[in-house]
């Protein structure tokens, strides 16, 4: 087949974990719309997950699976997503195992000799693999502009060396506008020199930024504009915004998520804006001395809320758990809703009840709240999510922080009481402020509908990848004939 008649072929190559996955199967979607073949790449155990996300035939998109090579670095078998892994500790090795994924990528791409790898940013080494094989490689971060700026002008400046606590203010250097931070809000890779497995992926992935054909961004010109250029223009890198990605899912029956859920007839009981979401994405971990304090702001604030929970319940026939206070659920019935496990989310907020979304900040949490129109009460707790609360809360206007002062990996930082959840809720839900919050949300979800549709910003910049990788393509088969 000729070059003008075989579609173009994508490899994506996301991480092991739901907040990566997400987005990979939606930019799968995406790419399919507009004709062009893409492969996702990924173990066996998390290729079902990705199966039951993706439409039932869709002849562009495919799967292939790769072994994940858990049992060289001493990993427990039968864990080869972050979100199950069975404790903190095995974090490391985790991201160990995932290194040795490159021997199989590169004889998947040996043998396919796709148009182009997308790779996550845990797998910086990708970008080499595919060079050998003469495969421009494309870094997929799955955070925003804002963040992406943020940290690279922190990770050249080091302005927390020079202040003399965790807790002294400093300004983000050569920023395109002034953001406050303190040291204890800075991740631990960049401030304390780490040398572990995620500190080196996280350098190496910051330095592939540059030396890869470029980067994919979850994100819409419109909400980030400043950072988008400061990226670009600045910082040098090359890249492409094509998100919302959640947006693809425009078809009922494209959602990533199970349409009926108990949580649904419960909210189409409610009034518009009158219920809060409570949800810390896929990763968190909570102490139950934490969700203790939640549960009881939540009750103190008097909203009703919809809060999402990870712990499972002990035992079946225990109606109460320690964590929660005594009668909680059985007083709070009717008002308030917890859901074990996974929420089907993106829908929870597109619903009319929903009148603020409490977030961890993970980016696909912000997208997706921006995306629906919802307010945030921010609750940042590790990655990148403190400079996606700044980006909500003081460039958009369109949150409330809760108040966390301290990066503190998936546990979350344990000093947040209950009064401070409970004030941060009913900001984040009622008075004037909120509806202007809301107000501002609601605009900037119309502007990432415009940005997907034809002609918008987003639309275009894949426009331009296509073609880019096209014409990559063409310049090749000439010079091969
Ligand atoms: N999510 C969901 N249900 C849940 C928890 C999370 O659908 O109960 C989805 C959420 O909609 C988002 C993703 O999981 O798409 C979480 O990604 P994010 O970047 O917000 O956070 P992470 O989990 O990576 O920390």
């Amino acid at each position: 087949m000729g070059a003008e008649n075989r579609p173009l072929h994508i490899f994506l190559f996301p991480f092991l974990a739901q907040g990566h996955l997400i987005p990979t199967i939606d930019m799968a979607k995406l790419f399919a719309a507009r004709g062009v073949k893409a492969t996702i790449l990924s173990t066996p155990l998390n290729a079902p997950l990705i199966s039951k996300s993706l439409p039932s035939f869709n002849p562009l998109i495919h799967i292939q699976t790769i072994h994940f090579p858990f049992a060289k670095v001493g990993f427990p078998q039968g864990f080869e997503n972050m979100n199950s892994i069975p404790s903190p500790d095995l974090m490391l090795k985790f991201f160990e195992a995932t290194t040795l994924l490159q021997e199989p990528l590169e004889l998947v791409l040996q043998h396919s000799l796709p148009d182009c790898l997308v790779a996550d940013m845990f797998f910086p080494w990708a970008t080499h693999s595919a060079a050998k094989f003469g495969i421009p490689a494309i870094v997929f971060h799955g955070t925003g502009l804002f963040a992406l700026c943020a940290s690279e002008c922190l990770r050249l400046n080091r302005p927390y060396d020079h202040v003399s606590s965790d807790s002294e203010p400093f300004v983000i250097p050569n920023f395109p506008c002034e953001i406050t931070m303190t040291r204890s809000q800075v991740p631990d890779f960049l401030k304390f020199n780490e040398d572990n497995v995620v500190s080196r992926l996280l350098i190496a992935s910051k330095e592939s930024e540059l030396t890869s054909y470029g980067v994919l961004v979850n994100s819409f010109y419109e909400l980030e504009e400043d950072y988008a250029d400061h990226y670009r223009t600045v910082l040098g890198r090359k890249s492409w915004h094509i998100g919302p990605l959640s947006l693809c899912n425009t078809k009922t029956e494209d959602k990533a998520v199970p349409q009926e859920h108990e949580c649904f007839k419960w909210l189409d009981t409610k009034k518009p804006s009158s219920v809060v979401y409570v949800c810390f994405g896929s990763v968190t971990n909570f102490p139950e001395s934490l969700l203790r304090e939640i549960a009881i702001g939540l009750e103190a604030s008097g909203q009703q809320f919809i809060w999402v929970v990870r712990k499972p319940k002990k035992d079946e026939q225990q109606q109460e758990e320690e964590w929660v206070p005594k009668g909680f659920e059985k007083r709070l019935e009717g008002k308030g809703l917890i859901i074990r496990g996974w929420a089907p989310q993106v829908k929870i907020l597109e619903h009319e009840a929903v009148g603020a979304f409490v977030t961890h900040c993970g980016w696909n949490s912000t997208l997706e709240s921006v995306c629906a129109g919802v307010p945030m009460v921010t609750w940042p707790v590790y990655a990148e999510q403190f400079y996606n609360e700044k980006l909500v809360s003081e460039v958009l206007k369109i949150g409330v922080p809760v108040g966390v002062t301290k990066w503190a990996r998936v546990m979350g930082d344990d000093s947040i009481k209950w009064e401070a959840i409970e004030k941060a809720v009913n900001r984040g839900m009622q008075g004037e402020e909120a509806e202007e919050m809301r107000n501002r949300a609601e605009a900037l979800a119309l502007k990432a509908r415009k940005a997907v549709e034809k002609g918008g910003t987003s639309y275009s910049d894949l426009n331009n990848l296509i073609q880019d990788l096209n014409e990559r393509r063409r310049s090749l088969e000439e010079i091969e004939h």
